[in-house]
């Protein structure tokens, strides 16, 4: 049995449809499914996660809908958070520049600085269809905002768990 001292509340936002969901449910259940079911309001999940040996730290997932309409709950959504997993989706070149929106939209709204891990997502499609995004750019972005940036898939589950234990590892950092 690790030790747990922490209990980190880390929101997982992106526009629509990026496999804000499905990295979720891959990284707490390892499960995942083609078939999309968008979120409606807001979904908790909760995972444990060691961070170095003995020690854990529990992370309260907070996914929330990409909608539009769903803007007027996202000032309680983010209160209190920890830490932040940004997502865009690899195979949609537009969805970089709205992450970036996402992005700046909460740190507007939270006045402490928190930990992010930016994520370009569903790179089991690259080899399909090719590089449409500047990686240039999302590199010099992810410096610019003093974080890292890293490509997954939720299908596959490849880097999953490295991206929210990269996120985990700072927020213990902020906090010690
Ligand atoms: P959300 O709106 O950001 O929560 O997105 P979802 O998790 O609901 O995913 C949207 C759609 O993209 C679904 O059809 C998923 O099956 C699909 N998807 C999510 N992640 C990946 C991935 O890594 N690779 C591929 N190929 N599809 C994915
Ligand atoms: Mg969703």
């Amino acid at each position: 049995m690790s030790e747990q001292i922490y209990t980190f509340k880390t929101i997982v936002i992106g526009p629509a449809a990026v496999g804000k969901s499905s990295l979720i449910r891959r990284f707490v259940e390892n499960m995942f499914s083609l078939h999309y079911k968008f979120t409606i309001g807001v979904d908790f999940m909760s995972k444990t996660v060691d961070y170095e040996t003995g020690k854990s730290a529990k992370l309260t997932l907070w996914d929330i809908g990409g909608q539009e309409r769903f803007k007027v709950l996202r000032r309680s959504f983010y209160e209190g958070t920890n830490g932040a997993i940004v997502v865009f989706d690899l195979s949609r070149a537009q969805t970089f520049t709205k992450m970036k929106e996402w992005l700046s939209d909460v740190r507007q709204a939270i006045e402490k600085d928190f930990p992010v891990v930016i994520i370009g997502n569903k790179s089991d499609l690259i080899p399909e269809i090719g590089v449409v995004i500047d990686r240039n750019e999302v590199q010099q972005y992810a410096e610019k905002e003093k974080t890292i940036y890293i490509e997954t898939s939720a299908k596959t589950g490849d880097n999953v768990e490295k991206a929210f234990l990269e996120l985990t590892q700072r927020m213990v950092q902020k906090c010690s």
